[in-house]
C-alpha cells in the first residue's frame, strides 16, 4: 500500500514503470504517472505517441505487459498476477464512440450500470446526475431524439453513475462543432469536479488540454516528457518538443557567450548552459511586441514582409537585423489589429519569458 505524504490519500492511479509492445513496436517506454483523488489528469500528445494504449491499459482492455499498477493503492496489475477484467475495476470509461443503448430511455441508460441498487434509488441517482447536466426533461426520451452534444453528455453520465473512483476519457469531445464542443467540455469539467470524480482524459488538442487538465502528461513516442500544471508546460518547458506542441515557434540556433545568447531581437540569458554551447532558441510569436518606426525605411533595418489579419490577432512576418548586420526571418503575433505595410520599418522588443534555450540536438526520448 502506497500512501501519498501530502493528502495521507493513497494515489486514485498509481502506474510504474510500464512498457508496452504490439509485436516488436514498443508503444510504451517506462511510464511512471500518479493520479490523486478527484484530479483531472490529460494524456496530450500528437496522433500514435501512445495515448490510447495507456488508457486502454488502465481500462482492463489491454493485458499488462510490463511494470505495474494499483489503485487506491492496492496493487490490480503486476507481473504474475491474473489479469483484471475492466467490468471489475471500477472505472467509468467514455470513449469517443461510446453509444447509447438506442432501445432503452435517456434515465434507463444512466443507470443502466446501477443493477445492484434497488430500483427508487437507482431512479433518484439517475434524476439528480441528469438535473446536474441540466437535462431532466429528457429523463423518458429515446436517444435518437437527442442532439449529439446530448448524446454525449448523458454517456458521460452514464459512466459516472456507479460513482467510479476514476473516469477514463478518451477523445470525448472530438466527434463535436466547435461551438458544442466548448460547452460540452465546460459541462463536463463541471460535473466531474461537482461528484469529486478523478479522470484521465486522453486528447491531441492543447487548449482542450489546458482548459480540462489539474495535470497535463505530454507524451512523445512512448513516453511522458514532461508532467505537470498547464502553466508549468506552457511557463516552463524543460523540452523543445513541449514548447513547439503548444503552437508556432521561431527556432533559431546560437552561441552561449558570457552567460547569455545573441539573438536578431536582442540578447537572451542562458542559465545553467556552458559558456560556448551550442543552443536551440525557441521564441514564442507573442514574445515579440513590435512597434512601427517612424524612419525611413533604410537598408538593413528591421522592417515588415507581411502582415495578416487573422481575428483575434494579427500575424506578422518581419525580417530582422541583428547588431552584426545578419538576417533573420521571424514571425510575431500581435493583439488586435495591426496591419502596418510591407516594407515598413519596425523595432521589436522581446518578452524574455517566453523565449526558451536548449541545447542542441537534445534527444527527446527519456528526456
Ligand atoms: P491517436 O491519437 O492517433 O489515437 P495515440 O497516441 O492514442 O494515437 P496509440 O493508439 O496508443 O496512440 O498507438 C501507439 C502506437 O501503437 C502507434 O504507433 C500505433 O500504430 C500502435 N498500435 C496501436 N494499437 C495497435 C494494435 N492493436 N496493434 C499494433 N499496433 C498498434
Amino acid at each position: 500500500t502506497v500512501e501519498h505524504p501530502a493528502s495521507g490519500q493513497a494515489p486514485v492511479l498509481a502506474m510504474h514503470n510500464i512498457r508496452h509492445a504490439y509485436g516488436q513496436h514498443v508503444a510504451l517506454e517506462d511510464i511512471s504517472l500518479e493520479m490523486q483523488p478527484g484530479e483531472v489528469v490529460c494524456l496530450l500528445g500528437p496522433s500514435g505517441c501512445g495515448k490510447t494504449t495507456l488508457l486502454r491499459i488502465v481500462a482492463g482492455l489491454e493485458v499488462l505487459q510490463q511494470g505495474s499498477m494499483a489503485f487506491n493503492g492496492t496493487t490490480i496489475s503486476a507481473p504474475g498476477m491474473a489479469h483484471v477484467p475492466p467490468e471489475k475495476r471500477n472505472v467509468g470509461l467514455a470513449f469517443q464512440d461510446s453509444a447509447l443503448f438506442p432501445h432503452l430511455t435517456v434515465l434507463e441508460n444512466i443507470t443502466f450500470g446501477l443493477k445492484s441498487l434497488p430500483g427508487r434509488e437507482r431512479r433518484r441517482r439517475g434524476m439528480e446526475l441528469l438535473e446536474q447536466l441540466g437535462m431532466k426533461q429528457f429523463a423518458s426520451t429515446y436517444p435518437h431524439t437527442l442532439s449529439g452534444g446530448q448524446q454525449q453528455r448523458i454517456a458521460l453520465a452514464r459512466a459516472l453513475a456507479p460513482e467510479p473512483q476514476l473516469m477514463l476519457l478518451d477523445e470525448p469531445f472530438s466527434s463535436l462543432d466547435a461551438r458544442l464542443r466548448d460547452r460540452i467540455r465546460d459541462d463536463t469539467l463541471h460535473l466531474l469536479k461537482k461528484v469529486g470524480a478523478g479522470a484521465l482524459l486522453v486528447t491531441h488538442d492543447p487548449e482542450e488540454a489546458m482548459f480540462m487538465a489539474d495535470r497535463i502528461a505530454l507524451m512523445h513516442e512512448g513516453h511522458i516528457l514532461q508532467m505537470g500544471t498547464p502553466r508549468e508546460l506552457y511557463c516552463a518547458p524543460r523540452h523543445p518538443f513541449v514548447v513547439s506542441f503548444f503552437g508556432d515557434v521561431n527556432d533559431l540556433e546560437g552561441e552561449v557567450k558570457n552567460g547569455a545568447v545573441e539573438t536578431p531581437v536582442g540578447s537572451v540569458t542562458a542559465p545553467g548552459l556552458a559558456e560556448g554551447c551550442r543552443v536551440q532558441v525557441m521564441i514564442r510569436p507573442e514574445a515579440l511586441n513590435v512597434t512601427e518606426l517612424d524612419e525611413p525605411a533604410l537598408h538593413r533595418r528591421s522592417h515588415i514582409i507581411m502582415a495578416k489579419l487573422l481575428g483575434r490577432t494579427s500575424l506578422l512576418h518581419i525580417c530582422a537585423h541583428d547588431t552584426q548586420g545578419h538576417e533573420s526571418h521571424l514571425h510575431a503575433r500581435m493583439p488586435g489589429v495591426f496591419l502596418p505595410a510591407e516594407g515598413q520599418p519596425v523595432s521589436i522588443q522581446l518578452d524574455p519569458s517566453q523565449v526558451f534555450v536548449f541545447p542542441l540536438n537534445l534527444v527527446a526520448a527519456g528526456a
